[in-house]
């Protein structure tokens, strides 16, 4: 349809894409046709549910692996003109826990997906881009892009690496008239986080030793269980932020987005001090002193938050609802 936007996005038969792509397609007014892709289309069953009548009309399914060259190329060749306006890099893979026991063909896996894989994205659609002298590219980072987290040393560096390679590339893309983004979530609860979960408490993490262990098992995984649970946000939290009027439909969409307001003063923290010490500080004395006590008061933070939680999602749905009546 003329005059709507031809949306791409990545890693869709779960979680964020999953909801983004149902989001954009259920737009009211229908500014979008969503190219909603996965690597395996068997998996397609719970968005083609979620997406209702707007599966067929503004919201039809490719597929596409971000480690794979030839798929990425078939895919954009079966787009009429391998024409996108907006391309969200979503996929991506999490791994947690202690180095030792990660085997370096299993890191790789993590950069495969969430560094190389979006610039094999990238570097598909930007020649059309530039040529056009007009397009978005969004990439779902993470905070984990600016902070780094314990045990989650590679899939942090793989967001890092994302960040400034991003940094980078959007200076010159602004001169073609290109916009780039970064979505920088906090927890989301998502399946996957769950299952995460469930693995990790089986998880024998040979080649650590028993300290590591306990740490990672006893310490960390407790109190990243109970943050996910105070301050994770769904994935509809995050479809909106995209969607909202900073992202996706905004004249001057911003660079850096937060979607977690929480995580603020922890990267301010991290610029507050050059030498890194307090950031370093802080998250050790966070983890291996105040654990047992974050324990306690992110239990209080979760009953005071719920509530309001709740409204300021409510409100600003209402907010995109009236904006999108407009
Ligand atoms: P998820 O596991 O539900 O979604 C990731 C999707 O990517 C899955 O559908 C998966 O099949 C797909 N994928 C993986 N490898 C792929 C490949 N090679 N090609 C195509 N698709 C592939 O998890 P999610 O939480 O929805 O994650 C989405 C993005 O959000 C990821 O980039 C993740 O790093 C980021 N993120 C998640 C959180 C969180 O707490 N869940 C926080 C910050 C950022």
């Amino acid at each position: 349809i003329p005059g709507q936007k031809v949306v791409l996005i990545t890693g869709c038969s779960s979680g964020i894409g999953l909801r983004m792509a149902v989001m954009l397609a259920k737009d009211e007014q229908k500014r979008y046709h969503v190219i909603a892709t996965m690597r395996d289309l068997k998996r397609k069953d719970k968005l083609v549910e979620a997406a209702g009548d707007a599966y067929g009309k503004t919201l039809s399914l490719a597929v596409l692996d971000v480690c794979n060259d030839e798929s990425v190329k078939q895919c954009f060749d079966g787009i009429k003109d391998r024409h996108v306006d907006v391309l969200i890099n979503n996929a991506g893979i999490g791994l947690v826990g202690p180095i030792e026991s990660i085997p370096i063909e299993e890191m790789k896996k993590v950069f495969e997906t969430n560094f190389f894989g979006v610039i094999r994205m990238i570097k598909e659609v930007m020649p059309d881009m530039k040529k056009r002298k007009g397009g978005h590219i969004i990439v779902v980072s993470s905070v984990m892009g600016l902070q780094g987290v314990v045990f989650n040393d590679v899939y942090a560096a793989s967001k890092f690496a994302m960040e400034g390679f991003c940094e980078s590339l959007a200076v010159q893309l602004l001169k073609f008239n290109v916009t780039l983004s970064l979505i920088e979530p906090g927890p989301v609860r998502t399946e996957f986080e769950t299952k995460m979960i469930e693995e990790v408490k089986q998880k024998e993490c040979p080649g650590a030793d028993p300290d590591t262990v306990h740490y990672f098992k006893n310490v960390y995984l407790p109190s990243s269980i109970d943050i996910f649970e105070t301050l994770g946000q769904t994935p509809d939290d995050i479809a909106r932020v995209s969607s909202h009027a900073k992202v996706i439909e905004a004249s001057r969409p911003r660079f850096r987005n937060l979607t977690n307001p929480l995580y603020t003063p922890i990267v301010a923290l991290k610029y507050a001090d050059e030498t890194g010490g307090l950031s370093v500080h802080a998250f050790y004395h966070m983890l291996f002193n105040l654990g047992p006590l974050m324990h306690i008061s992110m239990t209080v933070m979760k009953y005071l938050t719920c509530g309001c939680l709740r409204s300021r999602t409510t409100t600003s749905y209402l907010g995109l609802k009236t904006a999108s009546k407009r």
